[in-house]
């Protein structure tokens, strides 16, 4: 079973307790934070390794970032991953999530063989939990989302998906593409072997020509995202509760929303 586990490497906002944004170029500020893999890709590693033990295969890791992004590579290498890839080029900086699956999928096209793909939910720093479906969009691919739990038998999957309340259960066929949430597993730490392994393996930096990417597809220019501003919205104010029976209410809020010109 080959599968591929895309990482991004976020700064650790639990050591810092809050993202700070630079105002005038309304980007993170990374300067001084320490880089963590993404929590939620950590739980995808560890199914990834997991699934790995139990079926046999490879587990090949993948990201696009800085070249300080190797570090997270390195990480999940020690964790037990076999292979890893490093997709970083200056023509990539400033990809939107959109220019960003485009860039993945193409680079998992390049790895070639596979019959799963594991994500993270989301990045906890972009936050928008849009590469994983883009990229199982790009490739063709069934994808199931907010998972917490894998059983695969030949090459039927039956996911656990989380709901609000509840979860659902969802099959599909491989190859297929899978989001992951923290209920899925408790990630392992490295052992000495894995971590010496790491900091020997050589890991491969694919640029954009590697991948013969579009140009006008990737980096700043060719992503249609405009982050206009940032900016950390005000506490709600205190609410106010009506009094009186429900019709009573009923008619103190309709006026209320008259006075405020909202109906
Ligand atoms: C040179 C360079 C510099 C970059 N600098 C930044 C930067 O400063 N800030 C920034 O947020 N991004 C940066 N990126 C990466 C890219 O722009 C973002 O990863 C992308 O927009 C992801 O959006 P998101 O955080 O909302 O991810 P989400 O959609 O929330 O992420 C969901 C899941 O998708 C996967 N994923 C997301 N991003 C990547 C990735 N890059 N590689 C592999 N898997 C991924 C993970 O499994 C993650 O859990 C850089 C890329 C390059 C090449």
């Amino acid at each position: 079973m080959n599968i591929i586990v895309c990482i991004k490497q976020v700064p650790d906002t639990e050591s810092l307790g809050s993202v700070r944004i630079n105002g005038e170029t309304n980007t993170l500020i990374r300067e001084g934070i320490p880089s963590i893999i993404n929590p939620f890709d950590e739980n995808a590693i560890e199914e990834a390794l997991r699934l790995k033990e139990k079926h046999g295969g490879k587990v090949t890791v993948i990201t696009m970032g800085p070249p300080q992004a190797e570090e997270a590579l390195r990480k999940a290498l020690a964790m037990g991953a076999d292979e890893a890839i490093l997709l970083s080029d200056p023509a990539l900086i400033g990809s939107d999530t959109l220019a960003t699956s485009y860039a993945l999928s193409t680079a998992i096209k390049k790895i070639g063989q596979f019959d799963l793909i594991l994500f993270g939910k989301q990045a906890i720093d972009g936050d928008t939990a849009q590469v994983g479906p883009g990229v199982a969009e790009r490739l063709g691919l069934p994808q199931i989302t907010y998972v917490r739990k894998l059983e695969i038998e030949n090459s039927k999957v039956k996911a656990q998906r989380t709901l609000e309340d509840a979860f659902e259960v969802v099959e599909t066929k491989l190859p297929a593409v899978f989001m992951v949430t923290k209920e899925m597993n408790e990630p392992r730490y490295s052992s000495m072997r894995g971590v010496l392994r790491a900091k020997k393996a050589q890991i491969p930096v694919w640029k954009a020509t590697d991948l013969d990417l579009d140009k006008e597809r990737i980096g700043l220019d060719g992503s249609p995202t405009q982050v206009i501003k940032i900016f950390t919205p005000e506490p709600p104010g205190k609410g106010e509760l009506l009094e009186g029976t429900v019709p009573e209410q009923v008619e103190a809020l309709v006026s209320k929303l008259r006075e405020a010109k909202v109906i």
